[in-house]
């Protein structure tokens, strides 16, 4: 490279020189010509000198001008990100300055892409987070608001009111816990905690948590078949539980009355187990279907909001089977119901010999 560029920038006073010498030797042969008498040793001897001349300024001046402007262009760039140019040597080669040049607005541009990105996230986000919390903060207020303009005289208004900006405020919490844990997990933030435990214990624990909830639309919480026998998995008990638990809870939510919430386990792969969620319930249509897993999507923005929930249950679920490196799937059939099944690891169960 720098041989090349040398090369290149001794061809460019050469020239020069050369172009200068021709013009002044046959100026001053010509004036020779004109007032005195023609020689031709003196004018080789002035060529050779101007040429000689000519050519040491042409290329010192060059090699300088070109390496003050790049040195400008290096510090005005390192201006920016002091680290990136700095530590390289300055160079005079032009096709070496443009390539990092070029390469560093290249960077530059998709360093600006994403914070763009990201800022419309957050921006994004943060309106929906607002959105979320008005709801059950006006209520909770306009609850309050009433009892201390005097409602709060009559005793069954008042019991039953502050009943209601409780309701408001356990939806505050409800929803804060989610944004707690959706924004953990954006941030990379699982900190999984894998253990041994057995998956119908928890299935059953959700569904012992969920029974009153089930009760309230005749839900009946089942089991495709009898499991008698432990099903043990490696996995982050905890987090698994809310994974059931929101599925089980939207399975209720957007379950019909009088309908039934089945949970079936069976071996996948050799150590793999899959977990099926079906409801009967009124289904997803195909287009929406994609978008189930986005933070804040609903289908129904109106109807799901009344049924309270923060349309993050399912992006948590998301995050907690994807950050087990395990697989979520989505079947559904519009008005007849919906399937969410997801993976496992299985803990091998070891037969004892007798
Ligand atoms: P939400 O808090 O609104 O329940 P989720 O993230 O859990 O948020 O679910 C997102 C949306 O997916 C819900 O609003 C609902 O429209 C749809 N959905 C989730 N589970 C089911 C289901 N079992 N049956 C039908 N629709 C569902």
């Amino acid at each position: 490279m720098t041989s090349l560029n040398f090369k290149k920038t001794y061809k460019f006073a050469v020239k020069s020189a050369l172009y200068i010498t021709l013009f002044s030797t046959g100026l001053v042969g010509g004036l020779l010509l004109l007032f005195f008498t023609f020689s031709l040793q003196f004018c080789l001897l002035f060529a050779l000198i101007i040429g000689i001349f000519s050519f040491f300024v042409i290329q010192y001046r060059v090699e300088h001008f070109i390496y003050r402007g790049v040195k400008k262009i290096y510090d005005d760039v390192s201006l920016l990100d002091s680290t990136t140019f700095r530590s390289q040597p300055i160079t005079t080669d032009m096709a070496t300055l443009t390539r990092e040049v070029k390469k560093f607005a290249t960077d530059k541009k998709l360093e600006i892409e994403t914070l763009k990105v990201r800022e419309e996230y957050r921006r994004e986000f943060l309106g929906n987070v607002s959105h979320e919390l008005k709801t059950p903060l006006f209520t909770v207020q306009g609850y309050l608001s009433t009892l201390l303009g005097g409602g709060m005289k009559d005793k069954d208004l008042r019991k039953k009111y502050l009943e209601r900006a409780e309701k408001g405020v356990e939806r505050l919490i409800y929803i804060v816990n989610d944004l707690d844990m959706i924004s953990k997990f954006e941030m990379g933030d699982l900190n999984l905690e894998y253990s041994q435990f057995n998956i119908i214990e928890l299935v059953q624990n959700v569904f012992d948590l969920l029974e009153m909830n089930a009760d309230k639309k005749n839900i009946i919480l089942m089991y495709d078949r009898r499991y008698s026998k432990p099903i043990n998995v490696y996995a982050d008990k905890e987090k698994i539980e809310q994974v059931v638990t929101n599925l089980v809870e939207n399975s209720i939510k957007y379950g019909k009355e009088n309908g039934t919430t089945e949970v079936t386990i069976e071996d996948l792969i050799k150590n793999k187990i899959i977990i099926r969620i079906r409801d009967n319930g009124e289904g997803i249509e195909k287009n929406n279907i994609s978008r189930l897993f986005e933070r804040f999507f609903r289908v129904d923005k109106s109807g799901a909001r009344s049924e309270g929930g923060s349309g993050l249950g399912l992006s948590i679920v998301k995050h907690i089977i994807e950050g087990h490196d395990e697989k979520i799937y989505i079947e559904s059939e519009f008005g007849k119901g919906s399937e969410f099944s997801f993976t496992l690891e299985k803990v091998k169960t070891v037969q004892p010999n007798y």
